[in-house]
């Protein structure tokens, strides 16, 4: 006998589609060259940076690099209480925060990039990244702590 295990990403997409928020991925963006300073040619290519540490627009850095706020639909759980999981190493952190999307939302390039995660109001640092679903990947959830917050 085959057992059939049913497709339900599609489900599962519709479900966040109702109770899911639209929460902020702040990500690293890909770095780009100072105009002022490459228009200038002013590119030193022995210590990759500027050679005018002056420059108003890069203070010398040459190279640039701008966070890219993406705003993706996601499934947000808050953690009930201070419960700890006390396992085999002693209490482990369990997170403030679960945040789950869709796997095609983010790119694996993008979520190594994430800083940090917008979600009602506070900001979330992602520690954990955990791919889950069957018989496909079709979500990642990340557990996240509440960045500013002992
Ligand atoms: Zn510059």
């Amino acid at each position: 006998m085959t057992i059939q295990f049913p497709a339900t990403k599609n489900i599962k997409n519709a479900i966040r589609q109702e109770i899911g928020q639209t929460v902020v991925f702040v990500i690293q963006g890909v770095p780009h060259a100072c105009t002022v300073c490459s228009g200038a040619n002013l590119y030193d290519s022995v210590n990759d940076t500027s050679l005018d540490p002056f420059c108003p627009v890069c203070s010398g850095r040459y190279w640039l690099v701008e966070d890219v706020e993406s705003g993706i639909l996601s499934h947000v759980r808050w953690r009930t209480g201070d419960e700890s999981d006390f396992g085999i190493a002693g209490a482990t952190f369990t997170g403030d925060c679960t945040v789950t999307i869709d796997a095609e939302s983010l790119s694996e390039d993008q979520i190594v990039k994430i800083k940090k995660i917008k979600a009602d109001n506070r900001y979330l640092k992602a520690f954990r990244t955990i791919k889950r679903g069957v018989p496909t990947r079709d979500r990642i959830r990340f557990v996240c702590k509440e960045v500013g917050k002992e």
